[in-house]
């Protein structure tokens, strides 16, 4: 028997890697109404500033998608665990940041 009471609770995803999720996402809202330019692109402004397009090989959707899948991705990547196993490298800017926080 041990005198050290129960274990803190083990949470499948912190709530620092929840709340990055989350400002991702309201970050990275579209603005506003689709625009078409004068030479025939549709475009949206997001809520980060970017203005987003279409283009001669992707659709405007597509632009969105990838923006958000991006951005959600820098926003989990600044505050994962230190060490995770890691599809895509940090860059060297963060992995310096990652191993002295
Ligand atoms: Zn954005």
């Amino acid at each position: 028997m041990t005198v050290d009471g129960p274990a803190p609770p083990v949470v499948p995803v912190s709530a620092e890697m929840r709340y990055a999720k989350v400002r991702a996402a309201t970050d990275h809202t579209t603005v506003g109404v689709v625009c078409e330019t004068p030479d025939g692109r549709v475009t949206i402004a997001c809520a980060c500033g970017m203005e987003l397009t279409n283009g001669p090989t992707w659709t405007l959707d597509e632009h969105i998608r990838l923006h958000r899948a991006e951005a959600r991705y820098l926003a989990l990547s600044a505050v994962a665990p230190p060490g995770i196993p890691r599809l895509v490298p940090l860059a060297p800017a963060t992995a310096s940041r990652a191993t002295t926080d």
